[in-house]
């Protein structure tokens, strides 16, 4: 286990409680089960993973808990990859961009809070109502050049 995953599991604990959201077990699992991954891990690894925390998990439980993280920013979606991370950020933001490293296939979270200028002029220009944006760089990270 990564040792940042108490650190994220508390983090999240904390936030749920401002809010007064439950994070339910199956939800605290799930997010312990991303955090501990050193890579971006799908629905069905954590499904795997989930099933030996929990008795019989079903994947609609894992998809609301992956959909619950998400919506409160603790994980996003590397969309190209159809896998979840946790974020590094310590607030909510709506936009990111990954830096997905194609050999060993670890993600570095660049952490915008804002669009880069020149997409969201792009957007002003064409009137685009922006709700959220994700932006994925592949290559290869510095250990495997
Ligand atoms: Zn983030
Ligand atoms: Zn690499």
């Amino acid at each position: 286990m990564k040792p940042n995953v108490k650190k994220i599991l508390a983090q999240a604990e904390h936030i749920c409680a401002q809010k007064d959201i439950r994070l339910t077990e199956s939800r605290r699992h799930v997010l312990s089960i991303i955090a501990g991954s050193s890579k971006p891990i799908g629905a069905y690894d954590i499904l795997k993973s989930l099933s030996q925390k929990m008795d019989n998990p079903k994947p609609p439980t894992v998809y609301r808990a992956i959909e619950f993280l998400q919506a409160q920013g603790f994980i996003h979606r590397i969309e190209s990859l159809n896998a979840y991370v946790t974020c590094d950020a310590h607030h909510h933001h709506t936009g990111s961009q990954f830096m997905v490293c194609d050999d060993c296939g670890k993600v570095t979270e660049a952490h915008l809070c804002d669009l880069p200028t020149p997409l969201l002029d792009k957007t002003k220009k064409e009137n685009f109502k922006l709700s959220s944006w994700n932006v994925e760089l592949h290559g290869l990270c510095a250990g495997c050049q």
